[in-house]
């Protein structure tokens, strides 16, 4: 295996026409970042049912399956493990998932987002028996899960299921490799004592890693000035002996070009390099208000509609760059069109739901303050 073959392109951020709609997928856009990702040698799409409301899926039969030879390329998709209700629907999410793609097996199938309470819900609806039948009828080439939870609980379920599971698809970072409370490190070791390979999604932390503080960039281009932070981010993971793919969800043509640039040139990270991304790890840290990784999984869940993320997002950037005129931007732009954030009831929905396990309703106050506080004050100066 080459490093060149652990370059994935991740379906979840696609392209949009417009970006208040996460249905809008700019086709025409994908396609064309699709033919230069394939054109440069790479090969892998990673989808779920879920992303873009179903649409990522339909977006990749369009780009990829209606127009490349299906041995040309690898599909991995995810069973929507929230919304099962009987051991039938495994059957049914399946047939609508194939239906959607147009194709006749996956490459790679995961149980998607297993955390304690979809691990109930995997496990009262036989959806592991399940998997294991898809693998042995040839539904699916390679079987496994997408993993969001801490070591303990992967290691319950490695315990359980490592034999029959050929891939954990991991949040890992830099930033979470030390983690407390995502054990990034620690899920890895445990990959490699159950023998199962590492799929890595999130490797910048849904942006997080990217868009920092002036700082922090400065101090990127102090170190190298000729690789951009995202390709230290992503060949953090690559340089992992475990790690088979990683995936890039790119929504722009310069993230795809940035991306191939650093795979075509790949030079494993070196220790002054690793020691580096150590410190900035706990610097990022201390400068993050809410580390949100924008996987848009609580919004979903949320009865209010809230746009959780996007809140955070306005957030984060208020806090590293304290001179902009953010304030009013929430008010212009989320206060106006979207549901606000003191819409919250606290009902703690989201919390369960959220992959990076934030105390959402309680960092959602301190974003309402925050930017109430803000904006009084910039409304009140001179
Ligand atoms: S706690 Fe607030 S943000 Fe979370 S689901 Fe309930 S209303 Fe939505
Ligand atoms: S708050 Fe949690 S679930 Fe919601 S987008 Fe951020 S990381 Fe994802």
């Amino acid at each position: 295996m080459t490093y060149k073959s652990k370059f994935g392109f991740g379906c979840m951020r696609l392209p949009l026409t417009d970006e208040n709609d996460p249905t809008s997928v700019d086709q025409e856009l994908f396609n064309e970042m699709v033919d230069v990702y394939m054109e440069k040698g790479y090969n892998y799409f990673d989808t779920s049912y879920a992303y873009h409301g179903g649409i990522s899926e339909i977006a990749i039969r369009k780009a990829v399956v209606e127009r490349y030879p299906r041995e040309s390329y690898q599909i991995c998709d995810k069973m929507p493990t929230w919304a099962l209700t009987s051991a039938e629907d495994n059957e049914k999410f399946v047939g609508e998932m194939l239906e959607r793609l147009a194709i006749d097996y996956f490459d790679v199938f995961f149980i998607h987002n297993i955390n304690v309470p979809w691990l109930k819900l995997a496990e009262d609806n036989n959806t592991f028996e399940y998997v294991k039948k898809m693998k042995e009828d040839g539904t699916a080439k390679k079987i496994g899960i997408s993993f969001h939870d801490n070591a303990t609980l992967l290691k319950e379920v490695l315990e359980k299921y490592g034999d029959i599971l050929d891939i954990v698809q991991l949040e890992l970072n830099y930033l979470d490799w030390e983690d407390k409370s995502i054990e990034a490190r620690k899920c890895y070791d445990l990959c490699v004592e159950y023998g199962c390979d590492v799929y890595v999604m999130e490797p910048l932390k849904g942006g997080v890693i990217v868009n920092t503080s002036d700082e922090i960039k400065k101090d990127f281009e102090e170190f190298n000035p000729d690789k951009s932070i995202a390709s230290f981010a992503i060949r953090f993971c690559a340089s992992l002996e475990h790690v088979k793919i990683v995936l890039s969800g790119m929504s722009k043509m310069s993230d795809l070009e940035d991306n191939i640039h650093t795979y075509d040139n790949f030079e494993p990270l070196s220790e002054d390099e690793s020691e580096f991304l150590d410190k900035m790890a706990l610097k990022l840290r201390q400068s993050v208000a809410v580390a949100c990784s924008e996987c848009g999984y609580c919004v979903e869940a949320c009865p209010e509609m809230i746009p959780i993320p996007e809140y955070f997002h306005l957030y984060n950037t208020s806090k590293n760059q304290p001179e902009s005129n953010i304030y009013k931007h929430y008010f212009d732009k989320l206060g106006d069109e979207k549901v606000p954030a003191d819409d919250c009831t606290y009902c703690g929905t989201c919390v369960d739901h959220c992959t990076q396990k934030i105390e959402i309703p309680d960092e959602l106050e301190k974003v309402r303050e925050h930017f109430e506080e803000g904006f009084s004050a910039y409304a009140g100066a001179p």
